[in-house]
């Protein structure tokens, strides 16, 4: 898609860019080291290091224009690593209903990427019907602290957190929606036990959270007790807009236009295969398609409106699409993607492709499942009655 850049728009390309390649990382030097000190430089740009903070909260108060350059050059360009659960979605949760005290607290360390963070909403019985909870935070006799039990299921990261940000409940005795309060949690105490999950690709990065007679004192709650159904549905409509990835799947494409270019086919390429073409082809359109619901997006958020229903959107169509690229590529790749371990056999590209594939299964289920995404759409976009 071209969207007319004006000269001042240019002229950030041009800066985004710049910045970009002067700040690349150096094969051999230490990772670590450039990975902070770049995030160190992007703020002293202007807040780059946070670009979707409000300017109150020392972000760069960019247009959308700007917002969809950064997201164009930076998944482009090779970034440091960065993990969502602080950044984007507890932040804006502390910037909307946590306290003063809270906010300087916690959002300095967030922001310099000193402290990590898990997400504690779901558990066993508690996924797509979420405010099903039952990890129960008891407020002792003299209100100074809570006493939190239960579990937590598939808590991404949690072997390396620092803390949890957690909804508990605290009262059951009105509507399941009611209740529910939101606790901050450290991690490294005694009765917080952490068992790994190993997923479909033979990853570690999901785990189950036990919690027993942990004591959290009462100014680690955010907001009011028993009313964090409305925090948490803000901090989902963040996470579901932050995981559609659609700059990242842009590159992805022309990535595997040139994979599937150079695998052999009769006396031409797979991409000259009528019908790896087109699915190559209705990919490009969905995708072209999404990225303008993207940009509607970040005209409202620039507004300054949270976001509303066509983060359910993104959600649907951006983790699908990610799913859809995931699979040409094992396809290109074919039996040499299935290849498993260290050793790669045939295509470069195809070495993991099967892991990769098998890893975005989870894309359409976590951050909300694409069914109930799609009864957020046909209530609020369609209109439908249910
Ligand atoms: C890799 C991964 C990482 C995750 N990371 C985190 C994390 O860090 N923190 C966290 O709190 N959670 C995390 N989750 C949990 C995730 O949010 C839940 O898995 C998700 O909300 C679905 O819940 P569930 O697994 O209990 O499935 P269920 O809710 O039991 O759903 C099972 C099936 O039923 C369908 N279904 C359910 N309700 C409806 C409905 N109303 N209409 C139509 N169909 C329906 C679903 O679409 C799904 O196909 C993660 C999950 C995965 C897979």
């Amino acid at each position: 898609m071209d969207i007319d850049l004006n000269s001042d728009d240019q002229h950030f390309q041009k800066s985004v860019r710049q910045f970009l390649s002067d700040n690349s990382y150096v094969a051999g030097s230490d990772y670590n080291e450039w990975r902070l000190n770049w995030f160190r430089l992007a703020r002293d740009q202007g807040g780059w290091d946070v670009p979707k903070w409000p300017e109150k909260f020392g972000g760069p108060g960019w247009t959308p224009t700007q917002h969809y350059i950064w997201e164009q050059e930076t998944a482009r360009a090779q970034t440091p690593w960065d993990l969502p659960f602080g950044l984007s979605m507890l932040a804006p949760v502390l910037m909307n209903y946590g306290s003063e005290e809270q906010q300087q607290r916690f959002l300095p360390d967030i922001r310099d990427r000193k402290v990590n963070w898990c997400q504690g909403y779901s558990e066993p019985n508690a996924g797509s019907d979420l405010a099903n909870l039952k990890t129960k935070a008891e407020l002792s006799a003299d209100g100074s602290h809570y006493v939190v039990n239960g579990t937590k299921i598939w808590t991404t990261l949690a072997h390396i957190a620092d803390w949890i940000f957690c909804l508990t409940r605290t009262d059951d005795s009105g509507k399941k929606q009611d209740g529910i309060t939101f606790l901050l949690i450290p991690m490294k105490q005694a009765g917080i036990e952490v068992k790994p999950i190993i997923t479909l690709g033979g990853a570690h990065s999901v785990n189950m959270v036990h919690l027993t007679d942990v004591k959290v004192p009462v100014e680690n709650r955010v907001g009011e007790e028993g009313k964090a159904w409305t925090y948490a549905k803000g901090l989902l409509a963040h996470e579901r807009t932050g995981l559609a990835g659609i700059s990242r799947s842009l590159v992805a494409l022309e990535k595997l236009r040139k994979q599937a270019g150079s695998v052999t086919r009769g006396n031409g390429s797979l991409l000259d295969d009528p019908s790896y073409r087109l699915k190559v082809a209705e990919l490009e359109v969905e995708l072209m398609a999404t990225e303008f619901t993207e940009l509607r997006s970040l005209a409202s958020a620039a507004a300054g409106a949270e976001p509303g229903p066509e983060s359910s959107i993104l959600k649907l169509k951006g983790t699908e699409i990610q799913q859809r690229l995931q699979k040409l590529t094992v396809e290109a790749g074919g039996i040499y993607s299935a290849a498993w371990g260290a050793t790669p056999v045939g295509h470069t590209f195809a070495h993991g492709g099967m892991s990769g594939y098998l890893a975005s299964r989870a894309y359409t289920i976590y951050g909300g499942a694409s069914e109930v995404q799609r009864d957020v759409i046909a209530k609020n976009v369609l209109g439908l009655k249910k």
